[in-house]
């Protein structure tokens, strides 16, 4: 830091005459994890729920890719007062992505089809509503695996021809086999060998919402509820689920809205 950067920061410090609000330190954009920090005492509200403030003050929350107009956050300090952070929400660039040759049944599944997915959904949802104080979001993704990336957050999907949902992950093309590492520290909270759409599958949570997907796994290797690190190897990559080829679907998400596990990544 320049000596004259020092010295502004130390004259801002001085001046101010009681601790500042609760802040957003990183961009507000569709499909981003938001960081910010609070004062002790403050206890800082988006979208309905009372976000984790870690022990230094760290908090986080999750942009949806179709969010629009504004993030509002509700910061209450400790003597009760009221104010409102109002962050304007950046626009995501998304491609369109088509992909032929999928089978009919996984583009347009039958009606007892879409009871196991009804089933299956309702697994994911219940891992994905997992509310812990966990800190392990602070440190940061690695890499599952390491791979050529096959298909990006975000892009509008044309399955065969047919719109269809947007692609909310991050894929790396490796071959079946590959073992998958945890991209954080956590607590698994969904084990699946097997889902219609997803295929092998595992959820990590790593608390204050923060949650990382592992999908298309030829081999699940952890267990609902068993405590992980980063880099403890969770599985193996495969092609099952919805696919054309191997890859590692790997997918970030704040509770129930899927976000881009890209920009949190090292570099390759
Ligand atoms: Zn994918």
């Amino acid at each position: 830091m320049r000596p004259t950067a020092l010295l502004a920061a130390c004259a801002c410090l001085l001046l101010a005459p009681v601790a500042r609000a609760a802040e957003v330190d990183s961009e507000v954009r569709q499909g981003l994890l938001v960081f910010g920090h609070a004062t002790p005492g403050e206890t800082v509200r988006y979208d309905k729920r009372n976000l984790h403030v870690a022990p230094d003050g760290r908090f986080v929350f999750g942009v949806g890719r179709d969010a629009k107009g504004e993030a509002v956050l509700e910061v209450i300090a400790a003597d009760g007062t009221q104010s409102r952070l109002r962050l304007p929400i950046a626009g995501g660039n998304w491609n369109i992505q088509r992909i032929d040759g999928l089978p009919p049944s996984k583009v347009t599944p039958n009606a007892e089809a879409m009871e196991r997915i009804k089933a299956e959904r309702t697994k994911i949802a219940n891992a994905r509503a997992v509310d812990s104080a966990r800190n392990d979001w602070q440190a940061g993704l690695q890499w599952p695996a390491k791979g050529r990336i096959s298909g990006v957050y975000g892009s509008q999907r044309i399955l065969n021809g047919e719109p269809r949902q947007p692609h909310l992950g991050l894929d790396v093309a490796v071959p079946t086999g590959t073992p998958i590492a945890a991209a954080m520290a956590g607590v698994v909270t969904l084990a699946e060998p097997d889902l219609y759409f997803t295929g092998g599958t595992v959820i990590i949570d790593h608390g204050a919402g923060v949650q990382t997907l592992y999908a298309h796994l030829s081999r699940v290797d952890v267990k609902t509820g068993q405590m992980v690190k980063a880099g403890d190897v969770i599985a193996l990559s495969g092609a099952t689920g919805r696919v054309t080829g191997p890859h590692l679907h790997f997918g970030l998400a704040w509770y129930g809205l899927q976000l881009d596990p890209a920009p949190y990544l090292p570099g390759p």
